[in-house]
């Protein structure tokens, strides 16, 4: 059975988040952030004539609290509650490639800021319009994972092994709540951040996220890819 109706994707004009949206909006009410009007115009835009099921946007940027806050009360006033987030936004700069030890501090922290304080800061601000019950999904990646953890890309990898401890600190904090936090590893996807190298398509990806985030089987503080189980 469906217990989601309100969905809010952040990160949603483009890649894995607009392919969320397609899918999600199926069934139920999606609000996708944006940066800027502009963005969010065009993905409406495009979907007009598709779904039934009521899109819309919100302009934020996850990298500024007032931005997030002011995001979340034009949330408010559309929703009367979010039943599932799922923190999607995210960066991989371009000097990724560089061996730990030649990574500016400056794309560390700006990389962090964005890829787990920025979903940090969007819980803050949604968990409010959450009731019991509700839903957060991180998406994560492989390249957090410790067990399998490789050399370069240390601004992304620490921005996701992060992210990860996020996952596993709110999916306590929250119990209480029953508002359950796991956290996906979407596998390597076909984006402007994967490349055209990647194995998966956005939709390959996304419809095994989804069909995971609408399951009645939803865990709590688990690390996930297409539905199974994974190690930190
Ligand atoms: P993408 O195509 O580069 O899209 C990134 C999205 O995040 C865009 O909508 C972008 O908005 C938004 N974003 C970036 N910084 C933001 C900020 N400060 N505030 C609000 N939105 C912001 O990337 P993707 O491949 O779809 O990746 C989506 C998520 O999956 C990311 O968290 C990524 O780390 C993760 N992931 C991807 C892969 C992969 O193979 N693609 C693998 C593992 C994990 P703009 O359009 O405004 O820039």
């Amino acid at each position: 059975m469906n217990y989601i109706k309100n969905g809010l994707i952040t990160g949603g004009n483009r890649g894995i988040g607009l392919g969320l949206l397609k899918l999600f909006s199926v069934e139920n009410n999606v609000m996708i952030t944006v940066r800027n009007e502009e963005k969010g115009q065009k993905v409406l835009d495009s979907l007009k004539n598709i779904h039934n099921k009521k899109i819309d946007y919100v302009v934020m940027d996850v990298d500024d609290n007032e931005s997030v806050l002011k995001a979340s009360k034009e949330i408010a006033r559309v929703y009367s509650s979010v039943d599932i987030l799922i923190n999607n936004a995210g960066i991989l700069l371009s000097e990724y490639d560089l061996p730990a030890l030649q990574t500016s501090e400056e794309s560390i922290i700006k990389t962090f800021n964005t890829n787990t304080l920025g979903a940090l800061r969007v819980c803050k601000a949604i968990l409010p319009l959450m009731n019991d019950a509700g839903r957060i999904i991180n998406i994560s990646s492989g390249m957090g994972q410790l067990e399998d953890m490789e050399g370069g890309s240390i601004a992304y990898r620490i921005s996701k092994t992060s992210l990860n401890t996020l996952t596993v600190v709110l999916s306590k904090e929250l119990k209480s709540k029953k508002i359950k936090v796991n956290t996906i590893c979407p596998g390597w996807v076909k984006t402007d951040m994967g490349g055209q190298n990647a194995t998966l398509t956005i939709e390959e990806s996304t419809s095994k996220i989804v069909a995971f985030a609408l399951s009645d089987d939803f865990p709590n503080g688990k690390f996930l890819r297409h539905g199974e189980v994974i190690p930190w």
